[in-house]
């Protein structure tokens, strides 16, 4: 609770603090030749091939822009800088050794999209396509960026920075969704509406085993809801239960320890074995499940 009451203080005082966070400001043009990095990813150049002469470019501090229209781009940079700040906090460090930028290419026209598709691998929960850190987005509304999923994919972006060589799915969809929904939460609040972050609880039968969930390499397209729900809440749980353990956890895993070793070595005193682990964080899933609590933001 205490570390909830925390997080929500900073990302106020953030998003009040923050003179990024000015909408009637435009992101400024650049042309391509003048922006300060090139993307090496291949997607990329396939991206702005795609009726090469509508491409627009520009640039903030932690992320490179290409978009069509800067009314459209404008938000978005927005909600990716406040999502970088949130990151950065929540992870309890200021800068990757590196200042590579990101790359953010937003699509407006549906065949263009459809074309550029062929290329990459949607992201069944948001529609975009992240790729080895740039990120490909269309301006759509059948997808659902109007809740927390440009965050999410934001967040997948800021963790690539300071984890270039991969965390694990599970841990990469759960803190994405768990710091979007509150990122989401408090970005509504501080425009004057009552939200807080929602977190869906796990039907006991829906429940994913701890080693099964860990060891996906990908979410699984027969129970992609349930991964990303589950993910969430087994990283909420890990930061609820001790945030600077949890922490330790992520920068093991980011040097690829195996699940098991990491968790119990860090968690030493809270949980003995797997099994332990296991049967307290399958009560905390399914807490609340089918209550009114559950459905409190919908
Ligand atoms: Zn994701």
């Amino acid at each position: 609770m205490r570390f909830m009451l925390i997080f929500t203080i900073s990302i106020l005082c953030l998003v009040t603090g923050n003179a990024q966070i000015n909408e009637s400001s435009s992101l400024p043009e650049i042309e391509f030749s003048q922006l300060s990095q090139r993307d090496p990813n291949p997607l990329g150049e396939k991206a702005l091939a795609i009726h090469s002469e509508q491409w627009k470019h520009g640039e903030t501090e932690h992320f490179i822009y290409h978009f069509v229209h800067t009314y459209v781009a404008t938000p978005i940079s927005i909600e990716a800088e406040f999502h970088y700040r949130v990151v950065a906090r929540e992870l309890e460090r200021d800068q990757p050794a590196t200042d590579t930028k990101s790359h953010i290419y937003i699509f407006e026209q549906p065949q263009d999209w459809q074309q550029f598709q062929m290329f990459g691998q949607l992201e069944k929960w948001t529609g975009g396509i992240h790729s080895a850190g740039s990120l490909f987005i269309v301006r759509n509304p059948a997808y659902k960026f109007t809740d927390n999923s440009l965050g999410h994919e934001i967040v997948h972006l800021v963790l690539h920075r300071f984890y270039p060589d991969g965390i694990p799915c599970w841990l990469d969809e759960g803190l994405a969704q768990y710091v979007s929904k509150g990122a989401h939460a408090s970005y509504q609040r501080a425009r004057g509406y009552i939200a807080k972050p929602h977190s869906p609880a796990i039907a006991a039968q829906d429940f994913i085993p701890l080693p099964t969930l860990v060891a996906m390499t990908h979410p699984p397209s027969d129970r992609v809801e349930t991964f990303y729900d589950e993910s969430e809440r087994l990283v909420r749980f890990l930061v609820l239960t001790d945030k600077a353990s949890f922490l330790a956890v992520l920068d093991a895993l980011g040097r690829h320890q195996p699940f098991d070793t990491a968790l119990l070595r860090t968690y030493a005193g809270k949980f003995p074995n797997p099994t332990a682990l296991e049967e307290k964080f399958r009560d905390y899933a399914s807490k609340d499940f089918g209550t009114s609590l559950q459905q409190v933001d919908d």
